[in-house]
């Protein structure tokens, strides 16, 4: 094969002919880094235009990840939507029925969301495609712990309260001390004859009358605080029991036959301490029976609440009240 050599012509309008021209070195390298540029750019805009046309199959797997992304994030904000919704019921309830049954104010709702707002706490989920929702769940959730962790905490409190005032009604004396169809009320609280030291004197408590051997119970929770016969500080009492409740009540229990507890058991309402006996100072099988509130003796009739009907109660208030002659 000839080697073609190639020959630039240039017209030359004086003489109105093509003149063949000399190309130098120079100028053949420059024709052929100008083409080299121009391919090089026209490559390069048509990559650049490929790439925002056409996906690569690693982008196109990234995509579908990202778009499971973003519905799984939708559903976990709907299932906080509802979470929300059971908690707000929840709270509702806690202000309206459980606190206040223990007369405490309810947690208002701005306490119960504050502390979230005024930093911008999501810093480093801004600038991307699904910032907004990333940023709204996010915050969703911030709420939501929140408000959780402020409703565990008042249904400890409601728990405790609740705990505490279990403890003190199972404490309070609210029992007679001896089964209503075994004893008879025959003399109360107030002025009354003494049968043995014959004359009228304050008689600190009740004194039912039963068959010598009656059970006696402890007519609420407490602690054996004195047990024993003949004990000096109850001088007459003869065999006596005392159970302290706690919250500064106390019961006294006179003229036992025996004792079925020790000082410093602790006994529980309805738990036997004795039986009826006429120990003492007294005038036949009865038991002699006491309140003490704040360091005061007052009334028991007021306690026995827990097992008579309004009737049977009406009928020992009345009994109670006869001013007559007491068993000591
Ligand atoms: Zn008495």
């Amino acid at each position: 094969m000839s080697k073609l050599k190639k020959h630039v012509y240039r017209y030359n309008p004086h003489t109105l002919s093509y003149e063949k021209v000399k190309v130098g070195l120079k100028d053949k390298l420059k024709h052929i880094s100008f083409g080299a540029a121009f391919g090089f750019l026209l490559g390069v805009v048509v990559l650049i235009v490929g790439m925002h046309v056409f996906e690569s199959p690693r982008e196109r797997k990234m995509q579908r990840e990202i778009q499971q992304y973003k519905r799984q994030i939708g559903y976990l904000n709907k299932r906080m939507n509802q979470a929300s919704e059971v908690l707000a019921d929840l709270e509702q309830r806690d202000g309206a029925v459980y606190r206040t049954i223990f007369d405490v104010a309810p947690i208002h709702d701005s306490v119960r969301r504050s502390g979230l707002k005024g930093v911008d706490r999501h810093k480093e989920l801004g600038g991307y495609e699904c910032s907004d929702l990333l940023e709204r769940t996010t915050s969703k959730m911030d709420t939501l712990t929140k408000r959780l962790y402020y409703q565990s905490k008042s249904l400890d409190d409601v728990y405790s309260m609740a705990r505490s005032k279990h403890e003190r009604l199972a404490s309070l004396p609210a029992i007679m001390p001896i089964a209503k169809n075994r004893c008879k009320v025959v003399s109360g609280f107030g002025y009354r004859y003494h049968p043995i030291l014959h004359y009228r004197r304050m008689h600190t408590g009740i004194d039912l009358a039963a068959r010598s051997g009656t059970p006696i119970y402890a007519t609420g929770d407490g602690v054996v605080k004195v047990a024993g016969k003949n004990v000096a500080e109850f001088s007459g009492y003869g065999v006596v029991c005392v159970v302290d409740h706690g919250y500064g009540m106390q019961t006294l229990y006179a003229h036992m036959s025996s004792l079925k507890v020790k000082n410093g058991q602790h006994v529980k309402r309805g738990e036997m301490i004795g039986t009826v006996g006429s120990t003492g100072l007294s005038q036949g099988a009865h038991l002699h029976y006491e309140v003490i509130q704040g360091g005061k003796k007052v009334n028991p009739v007021y306690y026995f609440f827990n097992d008579l009907s309004p009737e049977e109660y009406e009928e020992v208030i009345e009994a109670a009240n006869q001013e007559n002659q007491c068993l000591s």
